[in-house]
């Protein structure tokens, strides 16, 4: 059985559309929501881990880019450059897996990584850059 982890970014005009149930239907993969949330420009994201054969996987991604789906797999790192961040909090409610923390006292935005799952959504709305993918 091949089982991998991957983030979904579905623009505004897909969201409404039967693309899970295809991927089960056509392609018989299994599937687990992970984590779900519209983004602030209104993109769907869905962090999913699949399972099923691996040629009905990798048709699965074929038809997924096809219908505009963009499709990440979560090998990216994400990183904070601490020196830039001027913890506006602006990240911290964007983050689909609440990879941010304010420390109470402090008011500090605290980047936990182990947490991220690099779906860039950070990356494009820190006003600061500060949020960076690592190559
Ligand atoms: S949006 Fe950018 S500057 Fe603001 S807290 Fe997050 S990482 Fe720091
Ligand atoms: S890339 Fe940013 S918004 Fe996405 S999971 Fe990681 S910390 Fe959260």
């Amino acid at each position: 059985m091949y089982a991998k982890k991957i983030v979904l970014h579905f623009p505004h005009s897909l969201v409404n559309k039967p693309i899970l149930h295809k991927l089960s239907r056509d392609y018989e993969l299994e599937f687990n929501i992970l984590r779900a949330s519209i983004t602030p420009d209104e993109e769907g994201l869905l962090v999913l881990e699949l399972k099923g054969d691996e040629p009905d996987y990798k048709n699965a991604l074929e038809y997924l880019k096809k219908e505009g789906v963009k499709v990440q797999t979560l090998a990216q790192d994400v990183i904070m450059d601490e020196e830039k961040c001027t913890h506006c909090g602006v990240c911290v409610p964007m983050c689909p897996v609440l990879a941010f923390h304010v420390e109470p006292e402090t008011k500090k935005v605290i980047f936990i990584q182990d947490e991220c799952i690099a779906c860039g959504v950070c990356v494009d709305i820190c006003p600061m850059n500060a949020m960076e993918v690592k190559i």
